[in-house]
C-alpha cells in the first residue's frame, strides 16, 4: 500500500490542503485517508476552526509543538489498536 497516505503526511500537508495549493492526486489521498481516519478528521476540524477563529493560517497556529503533540497521540493510539 505505498500510495497510502499515513497520519504524519496528512499533517504535513494538511496547510497545502486548507489552503487549496494542494496538488490533485494529494488532495485524493488526502481525502481517502480522512475517510478511514477518526483522528485525521479531528485534527482537520480543529484546524479549520482555528483558521475561522484567527482568520488565517500563520506559523503560530500550527506549531511544531502541537504537530509533534498530535503525532505522539496517533502513535499510542496506534499501538493500543
Ligand atoms: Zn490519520
Amino acid at each position: 500500500m505505498n500510495d497510502a497516505m499515513t497520519c504524519r503526511d496528512l499533517v504535513e500537508l494538511v496547510t497545502d490542503y486548507l489552503e487549496e495549493t494542494i496538488g490533485a492526486t494529494d488532495r485524493a489521498r488526502f481525502e481517502q485517508h480522512l475517510q478511514g481516519c477518526e483522528q485525521c478528521s479531528i485534527y482537520l476540524s480543529q484546524m479549520r476552526l482555528t483558521i475561522r477563529l484567527t482568520g488565517r493560517l500563520t506559523e503560530e497556529t500550527i506549531s511544531e509543538e502541537a504537530a509533534d503533540e498530535l503525532l505522539h497521540a496517533f502513535r499510542s493510539w496506534k499501538q493500543r489498536a
